[in-house]
């Protein structure tokens, strides 16, 4: 039975795309190859997912209700893993309607499919934005997050309550995955490394906000890739009694306890940006030119993950430090962008250039 991924051109999507497909599984893949961010990045990450069996792909808009009707139809995924999204907290000031097709109506249509098809369970990427203005870390599932900073977190938030909704009406098993920052190869290039990585290779400025003073739980992608496939092995799926019952024509009596839950999946680690330039400066052999700037409205100041829910849950246990992250990255960039070798222009102690 196929697993259908949704956004599967896009950074997290290849990568576990690419995980199940290399487990033996059949991956319907889904993405509308949106120009957000450069589609020759999402058309490579493609044609190296072309060359693993079972993997099929669709070029498809997720608003189109009747174009993800019959995917699922066609195709009967007996589980979904739905990455897709328009993601990016800072574009969600610029133009909010791309989060209410994407993250909306998209994320409506993927529950329709869910519950239509009898899928036995939903993985979706939910985000640490929720958490908004939330200054108690770490964050921890049981905090309030009914207070988001920007539309981008408002529909990630939204996004985990229609699935409630779906869980505790159709039995649909569904699981949200709070993802916090995540970085490694095949990375998203409106993201802070790539800029950066870019930027002080062109020797060119780079800008920090909030004069790099704030935290992220930055989180590699190999660990995401194993708590993403953790959830989706070890956790129950869908009860065919209720089913069974809908299919009879039988009006199965609503959950009691919805199947449904939502977990923070980070590093536990948070790092200050400043720190994070210092380890990419030393694996690119290169200094920074950096532009201090106040925080941008949207932006959180900490994120920090605790991360016992999903370790008791699945066994997700993270273990990749950013000096060792950020160089698979940074040989990773160099070999795609085919960056020559050039002199390293850091001091053993290296040099943070602030201008
Ligand atoms: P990404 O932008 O690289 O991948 C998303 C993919 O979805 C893209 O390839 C895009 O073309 C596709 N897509 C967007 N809208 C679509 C639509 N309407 N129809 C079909 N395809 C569509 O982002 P990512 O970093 O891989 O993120 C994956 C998921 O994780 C997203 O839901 C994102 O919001 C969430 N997330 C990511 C991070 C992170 O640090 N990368 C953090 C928190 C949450």
């Amino acid at each position: 039975m196929p697993t259908l991924v949704t956004g599967a051109a896009g950074f997290i999507g290849f990568h576990v795309a690419r995980a199940l497909c290399r487990r033996g599984e059949i991956v319907v893949g889904l993405d509308n190859l949106n120009d957000y961010y450069d589609p020759e990045l999402k058309r490579a990450r493609l044609a190296s997912l072309a060359a693993e069996p079972g993997f099929h792909f669709f070029r498809m808009e997720l608003a189109d209700r009747e174009a993800v009707e019959q995917l699922f139809e066609a195709w009967q995924p007996e589980r979904v893993i739905h990455l897709a999204a328009q993601a990016g907290v800072r574009y969600s000031l610029e133009n909010p309607h791309a989060y209410m097709e994407s993250n909306m109506v998209g994320f409506l249509n993927i529950l329709e499919g869910c519950r239509v098809q009898r899928v036995k369970h939903l993985v979706y990427a939910s985000s640490s934005s929720i958490y908004g203005g939330n200054v108690r870390t770490p964050f921890s599932e049981n905090d309030r997050a009914d207070h988001p900073l920007n539309l981008y977190a408002a529909t990630k938030r939204a996004n985990e309550l229609m699935a409630h909704a779906y869980s505790h009406l159709y039995d649909l098993p569904t699981t949200g995955l709070r993802f916090f920052t995540v970085y490694g190869p095949w990375g998203r290039p409106d993201m802070a490394l790539f800029t950066f990585t870019r930027k002080i290779l062109a020797g060119e400025p780079i800008d920090v906000f909030n004069y790099g003073q704030h935290r992220r739980d930055f989180t590699y992608i190999e660990d995401i890739v194993e708590g993403v496939l953790k959830t989706y092995d070890r956790l129950p799926v869908a009860n065919d009694a209720w089913y069974e019952l809908a299919a009879a024509g039988e009006t199965p009596a609503a959950s009691s306890s919805a199947p449904w839950s939502v977990y923070n999946i980070g590093n536990q680690t948070p790092v200050e940006l400043i720190r994070y330039i210092r380890v990419l400066e030393s694996c690119l052999g290169r200094a920074a030119q950096i532009r201090l700037l106040p925080r941008q409205p949207g932006d959180a100041l900490d994120t920090h993950a605790d991360v016992t829910a999903l370790q008791q849950a699945v066994g997700y246990c993270p273990g990749t430090t950013i000096e060792e992250g950020v160089a698979r990255f940074v040989e990773w960039y160099n070999e795609y962008y085919q960056v020559a070798k050039q002199e390293p222009i850091l001091g053993s102690e290296g040099v943070l250039a602030v201008v």
